[in-house]
């Protein structure tokens, strides 16, 4: 049967990990729109084009030809026929992602691509920022993960191999980018069940929200 399970929150807060996990207790598929808006940003930095441009940047995202492999054991992006899948984790990628995303007509295309995507898949788990309130405002349950500002950069930069306190700054950075631009900021859905995961195990997390979802 169809389920759409939505997993909002921000970056650390152990999203992916639980949302793939979840997937894979669900025989669900993945679906990991932030892999969207990285693809994207990708492309506008391989144009040359300035992030600053955003008649130019929309342009770029409508031009690019992008691929979701929803498999939740091995998610993959393609852009333009080239796997980006370590790119897009790098530091530039990184750096430019909220400012792509900040763009209107880059949101309302990828919207557009989730939803299609969410449909074919019937039943999946979406990670991302506005899956609760814009994507899929009707999924059969809506997560809102948090975790304390020293976890998630402790998370972050276990996963980057990266330095901690760069890490801590460039996820305030983007927490305050993501969560007061214009369209679509960061935001927890009225409906949606937030959980605090600092000091929680993986496990802990995934037979929570199967229970949510039994009950
Ligand atoms: O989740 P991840 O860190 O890969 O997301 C990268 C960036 O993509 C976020 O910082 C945010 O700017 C943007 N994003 C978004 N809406 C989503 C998913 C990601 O704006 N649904």
């Amino acid at each position: 049967p169809r389920c759409v399970v939505a997993v909002d929150g921000p970056s650390g807060s152990g999203k992916s990990t639980v949302s793939r996990r979840l997937a894979r207790a669900l025989d669900a598929r993945y679906l990991d729109t932030g892999a969207m808006y990285r693809g994207v940003t990708w492309a506008v930095l391989r144009s040359g084009v300035a992030l600053a441009d955003a008649a130019a940047v929309a342009k770029v995202a409508e031009a690019a030809r992008l691929e979701s492999g929803t498999d939740p054991d091995a998610p993959t992006m393609t852009v333009d026929g080239v796997a980006v899948d370590a790119p897009i984790r790098g530091p530039e990628v990184t750096a430019a992602v909220s400012a792509v995303a900040a763009v209107p007509a880059v949101r309302r295309l990828l919207v557009a691509r989730q939803r299609d995507l969410i449909a074919a898949a019937g039943r999946v788990v979406v990670e991302g920022r506005d899956i609760g309130t814009v994507v899929a405002p009707d999924a059969a349950l809506k997560v809102y993960l948090t975790a304390s500002p020293a976890e998630r950069a402790r998370r972050r930069s276990a996963e980057d191999a990266a330095d901690e306190a760069a890490t801590a700054a460039d996820l305030a950075r983007r927490d305050t980018a993501d969560s007061t631009r214009a369209a679509d900021p960061l935001q927890q859905a009225a409906d949606a069940v937030v959980l605090d995961t600092t000091g929680l195990g993986i496990d802990e997390v995934v037979a929570e929200l199967r229970a949510l979802l039994a009950a």
